[in-house]
């Protein structure tokens, strides 16, 4: 395999790792990278290029792929080896700590928001790392975002307007438009009837999540309609190129709370008590 090896900076939505950091060493045949560029290594790090999805545009969903720190070693980690051709460079704009947060939460989100499609009320479940990102984007698209956190999450509802959504309450209030559409961050089943009920007819809910709660039994006529319910996996390497271009232009600012490489297990504990506004970053 053609391989390159980086330090690095991690950030995690959740427990998915991500890097960033300059490349070390090349691998034999490496000609599109140099040693000393600043890279950036995503959730999805290696994809088999010879399944029926990877031969039609969808590698997202490879047969056999590996995962940045999952089943790929690397991540939580001070140096790892990466799959060349998921080495996305990243120039030498930018402070590691707000960038390393684009490489999950920023394209994961990115992918989310293509597949909402273009409507103009965009609403938002879970206003963590992805969620601030991506309605910065959306407004930047010049569409009107509407955020649903946690009961009594005042923190997050104020990220929110300070972002610009239009909006910011509770998952169980009622937006104050029928949105054309709306994107699950969140990894709580409960959330999709919730959604569905908030959408217009014609409109979409996205799952963004890789787990999520069991759903509850809902009734057909929240999803009649032509509602549609889908869901996100993973991303492409256009997506990526893609969303870094989008990226560079809207100005996008995470917000990033940065811990050491040591505190990780205690990071994700608090991660998923939901005690952490904006993106974790892990510094070696
Ligand atoms: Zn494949």
């Amino acid at each position: 395999m053609k391989g390159c090896s980086a330090d690095t900076w991690q950030s995690f939505r959740r427990q998915e790792p991500t890097c960033t950091r300059e490349l070390r060493a090349l691998g034999a045949g490496v000609t599109s990278l140099n040693v000393g560029d600043r890279v950036g290594i995503p959730w999805l790090g290696y994809t088999c290029g010879e399944c029926a999805y990877c031969r039609s545009g969808q590698e997202n969903l490879c047969d056999r792929p590996r995962f940045t720190g999952y089943t790929r070693d690397g991540g939580f980690a001070t140096h790892l080896v990466a799959d060349a051709r998921y080495c996305f460079p990243l120039g030498e704009t930018g402070d590691d700590v707000a960038i390393a947060p684009l490489l999950c939460a920023g394209l994961i989100g990115w992918r989310s928001l293509v597949m909402a499609g273009q409507g103009r009320h965009l609403g938002i479940f879970g206003f963590g790392a992805a969620g601030h990102i991506i309605a910065q984007v959306a407004r930047w698209q010049g569409r009107l975002v509407y955020a649903f956190t946690r009961e009594g999450d005042l923190e997050a509802q104020r990220l929110a307007k300070s972002l610009g959504a239009e909006w910011a309450g509770a998952s169980q209030e009622q937006a104050p438009v029928p949105l054309d559409a709306a994107i699950i961050f969140a990894p709580i089943g409960g959330l999709v009837p919730l959604a569905l009920r908030a959408v217009r007819k014609g409109g979409r809910v996205v799952c963004a999540g890789i787990h999520m709660s069991d759903i509850p039994s809902f009734p057909y006529s929240i999803l009649w309609q032509e509602r549609q319910l889908v869901s996100v996996a993973n991303l492409t390497r256009n997506d990526g190129i893609e969303f870094f271009r989008v990226a560079a232009q809207s100005s996008i600012r995470a917000h990033t709370s940065v811990f050491p490489l040591r505190e990780a297990n205690e990071v994700l504990s608090r991660l998923r008590a939901g005690q952490i506004t904006g993106a974790a970053v892990l510094q070696p």
